[in-house]
């Protein structure tokens, strides 16, 4: 026969703050506060298992947004200066994405967008929206360009030319914004 009951009451809401802030810190950015490469890496990794998977009805972009002469922009206005530009293009481009998509700051003055079921047209005009918003933003002190592929099954590939359309947005003249698809690679491998 029971006599009696033992109750324990813990509370693990301060545990779970912990975790929560804990986390934060390993996938967060700490001076722009978007994600930072690690969570950015993991995040394009699952989007193009999913891309993978569902092949005829997923397509999902990638973007790679880059300061343009932000050197050039430290040494005139000072590197504190550089820092608050970074922090306001990242605020900028959180404001003007959707929330299904993830920005992420992947480099010194480089960011990395995921946009899930994009089409790389729509992602051409999201990007160019981004690229006006923050012209704006600066009075065209600071611009930024932008590189864009599909999602496919290989994050290092979508990497790669990602990285080759943004070289070319750099190469028409900066403050612009590049295609190049992954069937443009198999093209020129
Ligand atoms: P481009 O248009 O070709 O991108 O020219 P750029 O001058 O932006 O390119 P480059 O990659 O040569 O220079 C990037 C500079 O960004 C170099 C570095 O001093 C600066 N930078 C990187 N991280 C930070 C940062 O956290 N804060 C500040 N203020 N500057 C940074
Ligand atoms: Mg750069
Ligand atoms: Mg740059």
């Amino acid at each position: 026969m029971i006599q009696f009951y033992v109750a324990s009451f813990v509370d693990i809401s301060k545990h779970k703050e912990l975790e929560n802030k804990l986390r934060n810190l390993s996938e967060k950015d700490a001076l722009s506060g978007c994600w930072n490469r690690r969570k950015f890496d993991l995040e394009l990794r699952d989007e193009c298992s999913r891309v993978n998977r569902y092949p005829t009805r997923e397509q999902s972009c990638l973007a790679i947004l880059d300061i343009d002469h932000f050197k050039g922009i430290n040494d005139r206005f000072g590197h504190d200066y550089g820092d608050k530009a970074i922090q306001t293009v990242a605020q900028v481009l959180q404001r003007e994405c959707r929330d299904t998509d993830l920005v992420a700051r992947i480099g010194g003055e480089e960011f990395g967008v995921i946009l899930p079921h994009t089409t790389p047209q729509e992602a051409d005009y999201v990007l160019n929206r981004l690229r006006i918003a923050i012209s704006i933003e600066f009075d065209n002190v600071v611009t930024i360009s932008g590189g864009i592929t599909n999602l496919t099954s290989e994050p290092a590939l979508n990497y790669k030319c990602a990285d080759l359309a943004l070289y070319e947005a750099k190469a028409v003249g900066r403050n612009s914004v590049c295609l190049f698809l992954d069937s443009e690679m198999s093209e020129i491998a």
